[in-house]
């Protein structure tokens, strides 16, 4: 994957090359599309991904599928009873909620060596490979929704497999895609310096950018929607940062991606009784957070039309 992009996918417009957590990236002048200015992966990156964080404590598990129903309950009402397939399932905590509520004929792709197996050892019905091997289950199955979470921001082409999934899906087919959002109010917070912020994001999406390239390729938006990693136990200081009541944390505490989240997360739970009104504080701060829609992730729910 070596691949330079000039103008913007989404409007064809040209960027503004900037520098966010020590990369260069390129900002569309027109519909704010971010990407990097240079796509510098490997081909089999993703094959043979075995990340330090895929070494999981039993803590760590409970707290990723904690938030795979927190975003389970924000989109139940979408999801079909069955033919559920969530593209890129990482780990599959997705698909162990579907199953727990007893979703029929949900299955995930994944192309992570590691991660297929973790699945396969949990019985989770899953393919290796690309998004492309969504057409080759739609030929044999019938697909009602395709889920992708934090995935679109790692693909190299999106449009085309934007395409893909329109082609995948019939009239009234959903899809649903949660991303980083570019505008989030953490990235003005910390002026780009987090972790949503890395060489593996190749794209940085915002509403709008997002919604006029599904409108163009086939579909309706029915819902947009924000969310935060597991928001409802978000550390004080980070609700503060997303309220833009702090600019910047201290080194070591603007991480924001799955792991440290629930390393900070862990610290939190342990702490809990501790002190009462700090809770207090903190549930109430996770919520405003919520109501003002100052959350780091875009949630959006379309339908093939
Ligand atoms: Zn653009």
């Amino acid at each position: 994957m070596k691949k330079s992009l000039q103008t913007c996918i989404v409007c064809g417009r040209g960027a503004d090359k900037r520098t966010w957590n020590n990369l260069a990236v390129l900002v569309c002048r027109n519909c704010g599309l971010t990407w990097r200015e240079s796509f510098d992966l490997s081909e089999d990156y993703y094959v043979k991904l075995n990340e330090d964080r895929a070494n999981l404590d039993t803590q760590k598990v409970a707290i990723r599928l904690r938030n795979s129903e927190d975003r389970f309950n924000t989109i139940r009402r979408f999801l079909p009873r069955a033919g559920i397939c969530d593209i890129g399932c990482g780990d599959g905590s997705f698909l162990s909620i579907l199953r727990d509520y007893g979703y029929l004929k949900c299955w995930g792709i994944e192309p992570s060596e590691y991660y297929h197996k973790m699945m396969v050892d949990r019985n989770l019905d899953v393919i290796k490979g690309e998004i492309d091997e969504i057409l080759g289950i739609s030929k044999r199955k019938e697909v009602h929704a395709i889920t992708l979470f934090h995935v679109i921001e790692h693909l190299d082409d999106p449009i085309g497999s934007l395409e893909i999934m329109a082609e995948s899906l019939r009239k009234g087919g959903i899809l649903i895609i949660e991303t980083p959002d570019k505008n989030a109010s953490i990235q003005k917070a910390t002026d780009h310096k987090n972790d949503l912020v890395y060489p593996e994001h190749l794209f940085y999406w915002n509403e709008k950018s997002l919604c006029r390239v599904l409108q163009e390729k086939g579909f309706k938006i029915l819902k947009i929607s924000r969310r935060s990693f597991d928001w409802k136990h978000s550390p004080i200081k980070t609700s503060l940062m997303r309220l833009g009541m702090v600019k910047s944390l201290s080194k070591g505490n603007t991480s924001l991606d799955i792991k440290s989240q629930t390393d900070k997360d862990v610290v939190v739970i342990k702490d809990k009784g501790k002190n009462f009104f700090r809770e207090l504080l903190r549930i109430l701060l996770a919520y405003l957070v919520r109501i003002l829609r100052r959350d780091d992730y875009l949630l959006i729910v379309a339908e093939r039309v």
